[in-house]
């Protein structure tokens, strides 16, 4: 198959494999699978699954059954495929010392699906309960999955359910299989209900109704991967085996399926952080984990093999360590260093005409030579960005071109806004309509620094060239009424207000030009027009020294550019440092370790020596 064989691993690595069997007169010899296992107090405790048919799978495809490379055979005179669960106690060696069937008959079946039991239950205690938790789909005629919770209660001569609750998913009532939840061992009626992206459920045991905690907006792994095991408390994090399936159907058109595995690792927060890459159990293609548990340094991991035989695995939890390689790379959440941490947004860049306005104090044929990608930003890709980012993190819309340019900025401005993030604009107007004004004007912009809802005006000297129409001025004019009412509005211009709009804005903020931290010297040799402006910008070089940036942002105010590259700063318009990808990879991973230093910080007013 390809992938890793972890039973092979795990017994070079001084590891053991154990059967996890029953008397055969118990069940017949018949199939034993799927067993889920629990440290309780430091006894080791299972629930194994027992069903009253075979399964076959064809794993060669050399002697399939007619009905296809996987079947399910049942005895003649059941038509049903039935689940009973057995409850039982391992020895310090793991071997079986204690095996009792779990009394259900509080709970008489309803057998109206073909699949008849609670199938794949999980074992552990909540608030000093002992529960398991799998899904019944017994109860209609079309096989609806629910996960069912059910407390039992362990005595010395017997195992009975107490009680059952059917849970409802939070969100689709007409879901129709949900399985596979996984239980958190330390965290009462919480589970992880589908790790990638991973939501967090908690369930109402009274009701059985659950509602949504957590949930990750976009996937972290490229795989369809499920739930598994419980997820158990490990050093600073929450660990589980999940399941990777790729169903397909066979040469001769019969559904068959291959399931591979994964460890995944979330910090106490839920956010996954690390996954290892897919491995096969013991190098069949229908195997299935739902059971994990410590005991001091020693994982157990528990495994049906072709819903056929049940395993018990036992490693060191180095084992894992090293599948999940360095484990003290900490999430990267230096950003928290600042108050004022910032994400802007280039919502357009057309490498042909570069930003329409054109000022001469901006360096946008650097930018145009430099950019490769999507010319724009769509909606969705903006919010798989917003989605990644914590809401701490203020969102600019302004980057390396006037954002309006993008006719989707107002929808843009407001998924940032009512996802929680603080907001600001920079903006010259172009492009915006009458309309766009009044759905962002209630927006409560956020003020310092470099904040607020800043507007460009046209200059006499046409430093900035600002096509200037009539919708333009209308635009303008609806602005001069609402500049009271806009919070921290404010305008600048770079000279004395154009006469066209004057009657509006006399006057505005005219601020020191930088030559945006080389840039402009840069781009002076594809724009001739600035070599007459020479002495209307200041440059800065603090010399070779490394230097990071001393904003009040620190390096956390970065650009995200329409093909979702992240460059460092507003000032980069050569693009010199991309720190990473936020379509393809975490806010975490992208933003840069606190006092890192860049070149472009040396030719940056801003630039400071590091810490
Ligand atoms: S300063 Fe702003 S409006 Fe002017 S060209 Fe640059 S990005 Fe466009
Ligand atoms: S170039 Fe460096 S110092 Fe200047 S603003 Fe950007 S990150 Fe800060």
């Amino acid at each position: 198959m390809g992938h890793m064989n972890f039973a092979q691993t795990v017994l070079s690595h001084g590891g053991i494999i154990k059967p996890l069997i029953i008397p055969a007169y118990m069940n017949q010899g018949l199939g034993l699978m799927n067993p889920s296992i629990l440290n309780h107090n430091g006894k080791l405790i299972v629930i194994l699954r027992a069903v009253n048919y075979t399964f076959y799978h064809s794993e060669k495809k050399i002697f399939q059954h007619p009905y296809g490379p996987l079947t399910y055979l049942h005895p003649e005179n059941d038509i049903k495929l039935r689940t009973w669960n057995y409850y039982l106690e391992l020895d310090d060696e793991y071997n079986v010392s204690r095996i009792t069937k779990i009394d259900t008959s509080s709970f008489p079946e309803k057998e109206l699906w073909e699949f008849v039991g609670l199938e794949d239950a999980r074992i552990f205690e909540w608030e000093g309960k002992m529960y398991t938790s799998g899904v019944r789909r017994d109860l209609d005629t079309k096989g609806t999955g629910r996960m069912e919770l059910c407390e039992i209660d362990i005595r010395e001569d017997e195992v009975k359910e107490l009680s059952r609750v059917r849970i409802e998913p939070p969100n689709n009532p007409n879901s129709y299989c949900e399985k596979n939840w996984m239980p958190v061992l330390d965290k009462p009626y919480h589970y992880v209900k589908w790790s990638n992206p991973t939501e967090v459920v908690k369930v109402n045991p009274e009701t059985g109704t659950s509602e949504t905690v957590f949930l990750e907006k976009s996937p972290r792994i490229g795989a369809d991967t499920r739930g598994g095991s419980q997820l158990i408390p490990w050093k600073d994090y929450y660990v589980a085996v999940t399941h990777d399936v790729s169903l397909f159907k066979s040469e001769t058109g019969r559904k068959d399926a291959v399931y591979t595995h994964r460890f995944l690792l979330w910090d106490k927060e839920f956010n996954l952080i690390k996954w290892t890459d897919p491995f096969s159990i013991m190098g069949g293609h229908v195997e299935f984990c739902i059971g994990l548990a410590q005991k001091e340094d020693d994982f157990l991991m528990t495994f049906g093999f072709q819903d056929n035989a049940a395993y018990l695995l036992k490693f060191h939890e180095k084992v894992l360590e090293e599948m999940f390689g360095d484990l003290k790379v900490k999430r990267n959440d230096d950003w928290k260093k600042t108050p004022f941490p910032t994400m802007e947004f280039t919502t357009s860049i057309n490498t042909e005409t570069g930003c329409v306005v054109d000022c001469v104090f901006c360096p946008q044929r650097t930018l145009q030579k430099s950019y490769k990608g999507e010319r724009f930003l769509s909606l969705d890709n903006f919010k798989k960005c917003i989605d990644k980012i914590p809401k701490e993190v203020r969102i600019t819309f302004a980057g390396f071109t006037e954002p309006w340019l993008n006719p989707n900025c107002t929808d843009m401005l407001l998924y940032a806004h009512e996802m929680g993030h603080p907001v600001s604009v920079f903006t010259t107007g172009i492009g915006m309509k009458l309309d766009d004004i009044e759905r962002i004007k209630d927006i409560p912009f956020a003020g310092e620094p470099n904040g607020g809802f800043t507007f460009h005006l046209p200059d006499r000297e046409r430093n900035a060239k600002h096509p200037i129409t009539d919708r333009y001025i209308k635009v303008v004019e609806r602005f001069g009424e609402l500049r009271d009412k806009i919070q921290n509005f404010n305008v600048v211009a770079m000279g004395e207000v154009h006469d066209s709009v004057s009657h509006v804005f006399s006057k505005a903020h005219v601020h020191d030009m930088w030559d945006r931290a080389g840039n402009l010297s840069r781009e002076s040799i594809l724009k001739p027009e600035l070599l007459n402006k020479k002495d209307q910008y200041k440059s800065f070089y603090h010399g070779e020294k490394e230097k990071t940036c001393g904003c009040l942002e620190k390096l956390y105010h970065n650009v995200v550019l329409p093909n979702g590259d992240v460059s460092l700063c507003c000032q980069d318009y050569n693009l010199e440092h991309i720190l990473g990808n936020l379509l393809d990879q975490s806010f975490e991973d992208v933003i840069p370790k606190d006092n890192s230093c860049f070149n472009l910080c040396r030719f940056c007013i801003n630039g400071v020596d590091p810490k």
